[in-house]
């Protein structure tokens, strides 16, 4: 298809678009397109997809050495290792479904009725005592929603309405292992108001046992990815476009989407010029970039039950291994994986990986005795200090509101848009949510230059 860009160089359609087309500043450029997108995630990849197949040029620049950004795949424990994203939360009616589907990615339904807990000293907690632990969470986070009468931390208004987080291990134990894992953000900082707003689509969570990142491979199919370009500065001007600067050099076009994780931004990583509009600004500095660490364990033999699917400790330190979903029930490989949350999964990120596996360790043998082997194999993940992410997705820190997320994705001069998981407050923390921001902004631009 020939691109609209086409057509207004060559002067084949009108003139009511040209003020957002003409040459801006550089003559150096080592491209001029329509759009830039920056960064090859998800929603990046949406956005270009989109406008590629509209027949607009676009160009998306990347800083990683691979397509995918949180949505990534290791095969090397010849089962797949998500690194980042792992689930399709709630499958029905959810765009990545009908992804994952149109390249037949394997989807198993993870079954969550189907788990043992231990207590912290390795003693088996029964399914009632989770299931009463599971009402009384409910009705907490009930009370705070009908009688919270200002925001505050949710570790806060879990007290004040009478949750005792220390005396009650189950209760502790639920609000790091659901809670924190689902948001990102440690209790002692999520917003009691905002931290579980968003929205769900329905049906029980699927891992994909062909790899995530074959919906990365199908997005990204004949797009023009320039990787290992590490975007600095985006200088932008109403009715001009904008001078994208990167390790690589200049590019430039007529409209920008940049969809580098929150953590990135807040870092202040890319200059903007002008400086962000104050409501962005602002966005970015309350919402809170949360953590999540992953650790493979692979074993020569399973020693756990191999039709369990997930595994929970009540390990004393908050955050600290209280999760493992249990490979065995969706692949012939031997694999643990085990997960920390909140405050810790910072924290374990600092260790080195054998330290990280002893830490772990210990973990697995309060659930399954003493005489565990060690590991033969393992992969980690740290997100919370790759340069390209900062943090593994966003949560409602308090001082932050749904609006906070929306805003971020407001056009500004008619030029840069933001977009990623971040910015769409409604599904934020999730693929799907990066994906629908990534077509939003798309849209946005398609109307613009259609006029
Ligand atoms: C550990 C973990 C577990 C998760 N689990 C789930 C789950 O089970 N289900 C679910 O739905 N979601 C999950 N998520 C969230 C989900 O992965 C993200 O919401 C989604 O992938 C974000 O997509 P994005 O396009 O917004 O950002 P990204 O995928 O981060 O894409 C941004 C891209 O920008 C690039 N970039 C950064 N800086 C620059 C720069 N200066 N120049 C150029 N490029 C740059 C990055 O390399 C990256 O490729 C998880 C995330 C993590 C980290």
């Amino acid at each position: 298809m020939i691109s609209r860009r086409h057509l207004l160089k060559t002067g084949l359609l009108g003139t009511a678009v040209l003020p957002l087309l003409v040459p801006r500043r550089s003559r150096a450029a080592i491209a001029d397109v329509d759009v830039i997108v920056i960064g090859a995630g998800i929603a990046g990849l949406a956005a270009a997809r989109r406008l590629v197949d509209l027949g607009y040029e676009t160009i998306v620049l990347e800083a990683d050495a691979i397509a995918g950004g949180r949505v990534k795949t290791d095969w090397s424990l010849d089962a797949p290792f998500e690194v980042g994203a792992g689930w399709i939360h709630g499958p029905d009616g959810n765009p990545v479904s009908a992804l994952a589907e149109a390249v037949d990615a394997g989807p198993f339904v993870t079954d969550d009725e189907s788990y043992q807990v231990f207590a912290a000293n390795g003693d088996p907690v029964s399914a009632g005592d989770i299931e009463a632990g599971y009402r009384r969470l409910e009705k907490l986070y009930a009370a705070i929603d009908d009688e919270l009468d200002d925001d505050m931390a949710l570790s806060k208004a879990i007290s004040r309405m009478g949750g005792k987080l220390k005396s009650d291990p189950i209760l502790g134990w639920m609000t790091s292992a659901y809670t924190e894992f689902s948001t990102g953000g440690p209790i002692e900082k999520l917003s009691a108001y905002y931290f579980d707003e968003d929205g769900v689509y329905p049906g029980e969570d699927v891992v994909l046992t062909r790899g995530y990142d074959s919906i990365v491979k199908h997005l990204a199919r004949d797009l023009d990815i320039r990787l290992n370009t590490r975007v600095t500065a985006i200088s932008y001007e109403k009715g001009e476009g904008a001078l994208v600067s990167t390790d690589a050099g200049e590019f430039e076009s007529s409209f920008v989407i940049c969809t580098v994780p929150l953590g990135v931004l807040k870092a202040g990583a890319i200059r903007f010029d002008p400086p962000l509009p104050k409501a962005h600004r602002r966005g970015i500095e309350s919402i809170g970039m949360g953590n999540v660490t992953k650790l493979a364990l692979k074993f020569d033999e399973a020693f756990w039950p191999d039709d369990v699917q997930y595994f929970g400790l009540m390990t004393e330190t908050r955050g600290r291994w209280n999760y493992f979903l249990n490979y065995r029930t969706f692949s012939e490989e031997n694999i643990l994986l085990g997960l920390c949350v909140g405050d810790y999964a910072r924290k374990v990120e600092a260790m080195s990986d054998a330290d990280m596996v002893a830490d772990c360790m210990d973990a697995v043998r309060s659930m399954f005795g003493a005489g565990s082997p060690d590991p033969v194999a393992h992969l980690v993940t740290r997100w919370s200090t790759n340069p390209n992410s900062l943090g593994a997705y966003s949560y409602s820190a308090v001082g932050s509101k749904p609006a906070h997320f929306d805003n971020l994705a407001t056009p500004i001069a008619d030029t840069v848009l933001l977009a990623g998981e971040h910015t769409n407050f409604e599904y934020h923390a999730t693929v799907h949510g990066a994906y629908q921001s990534g077509l939003n902004a798309a849209q946005i631009i398609e109307d613009r230059l259609a006029g």
